[in-house]
């Protein structure tokens, strides 16, 4: 199957095939919306009509399972990786265009984001309505060279969005920006195909356009219209764009809101992005991510597999998978599959992991017959090859996560497990056992249907 280009037709296909359940009219955006996405995540997408009333419809789960996203870029769930570290490696510009379906409808004045938008509320004690699912394009305001990036935003007023900005690629544009005494010129882009929000979440260096990445995982170049109030082009096929600018000056009060570790992210002061500008399709759809969610997880997750067995890949070609766990919220805790050479190798690729990405504070490194995407799988490879004297790594005092709770400020430990067999064991030692015949016997064949009733019969 081709790729998925537009989140139109991502839902035709969710819906063909029993994946997309929709709602009676009238859903609440406050905490009742995000109870029923997350009640169906991992099974099916949601769709809302009528929201609170609103007239603009919600979506929400749109890849939560990593199968799902294979099938969007129209790869097997094992070629996945592989064709995203292809795409990454041969990016593809976009193609501007004049006219655009994104553009369809203008509001320039008197804007209300509440209003326009249904903006839902998600966890608990989320400070109120966040966008969450909006892509954050911004410019190098040196070389035009354009930036993708998720961050949460919150609705401070009519036209006044707090946002939450790291240390990261916005970060420096913005910096670029202050030091020319400008604004920040951006545009929030919400409601596209699947594939283009993987490729937001790339591991790129800086400079490098993730929407490129999205026209390479499509196979064709992105369209993208200049936005009416700034210099910033944006997928002519989305469904909403909020145009506006980073204050250089302003800071208010965001947050609390609920995170990928399934814990809450703090209040404190942050940017200002000032709204100048709302351009829709006809009868948009707005898109929301519930935080701590599996599209949450994923979406940060299998682009850093990507990279992380890019990575290791470099200094150890006998690397054969990466697996960022759920229960290790997708970022912590990496399961790394090995053709083993030599002994204490296992103990080189954990330090290259945690080298690869601060986020990672456990790996387990195993052999080519353990299913590192089956947790239970791993467990029993730590159970039956792993002994805590000999094969435990600690590195104490080393940066980490700081959104994990139990991190001193960003300050933890890494933990490495190499559950290898011993190369030297004696053949039968650590063989699996197995039954021949078990994955290619065809029970239709071998089983009587409806026999079961009638057991003393077959006796
Ligand atoms: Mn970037």
């Amino acid at each position: 199957m081709a790729p998925i280009t537009t989140l139109r037709d991502w839902l035709d296909r969710l819906a063909a095939t029993d994946r997309l359940a929709v709602a009676r009219p009238g859903v609440g955006l406050v905490h009742q919306l995000a109870a029923v996405a997350n009640r169906l995540d991992g099974h099916k997408a949601s769709l809302f009509p009528r929201p609170g009333g609103h007239a603009m419809p919600v979506v929400s789960g749109l890849t939560s399972d990593r199968n799902w996203m294979a099938e969007a870029m129209g790869v097997t769930p094992s070629g996945l990786l592989a064709r995203f570290q292809q795409a990454a490696a041969n990016p593809l510009p976009c193609a501007e265009v004049t006219t655009a379906p994104v553009q369809q409808v203008v509001h320039r004045d008197g804007i209300d984001l509440m209003r326009l938008l249904p903006i839902p509320t998600h966890n608990e004690l989320d400070s109120g309505a966040y966008i969450s699912a909006g892509l954050c394009l911004s410019r190098n305001p040196h070389n035009g060279i354009q930036n993708v990036a998720i961050h949460r935003l919150q609705v401070n007023g009519p036209d006044r969005l707090g946002v939450l900005i790291l240390p990261r690629h916005t970060m420096s544009y913005l910096q670029m920006a202050e030091e020319m005494s400008q604004d920040l010129e951006v545009a929030i882009v919400i409601g596209v195909d699947p594939i283009t929000l993987l490729a937001s979440q790339a591991i790129a260096p800086l400079d490098a356009d993730e929407m490129e990445i999205a026209g390479a995982l499509h196979g064709a170049p992105m369209p993208v219209v200049k936005c009416l109030t700034n210099a910033v082009r944006v997928p002519a096929h989305a469904e909403i764009v909020i145009e506006g600018r980073v204050l250089r000056e302003a800071r208010e009060e965001e947050g609390p809101f609920g995170e990928f570790p399934q814990y809450y992210g703090e209040r404190a002061k942050r940017h200002v992005i000032q709204v100048d500008c709302v351009t829709t399709r006809q009868a948009p759809i707005f898109h929301t991510i519930v935080g701590g969610g599996l599209e949450h997880l994923l979406l940060g997750g299998i682009p850093r597999e990507a990279s992380m067995l890019s990575h290791l890949k470099r200094s150890f070609p006998n690397v054969l998978d990466v697996h960022l766990g759920r229960g290790g919220v997708m970022r912590y805790h990496l399961a790394v599959q090995i053709r083993k050479r030599s002994e204490g190798e296992a103990k080189n690729i954990m330090m290259g992991a945690f080298a690869g990405h601060y986020d990672i504070k456990q790996v387990v490194v195993v052999d080519e017959d353990v299913d590192i995407h089956d947790p239970t799988e791993v467990e029993w490879a730590i159970a039956t090859r792993f002994q805590a004297d000999r094969d435990l790594l600690v590195v104490g005092h080393s940066q980490g996560s700081r959104l994990d709770p139990s991190a001193e400020d960003g300050l933890g430990a890494k933990m490495g497990l190499d559950a290898t067999r011993p190369l030297t064991a004696p053949p039968l030692k650590f063989k699996r056992i197995a039954v021949p015949g078990q994955d290619a016997v065809r029970l239709q064949d071998v089983l009587e249907a409806g026999a079961a009733t009638g057991w003393r019969d077959r006796l």
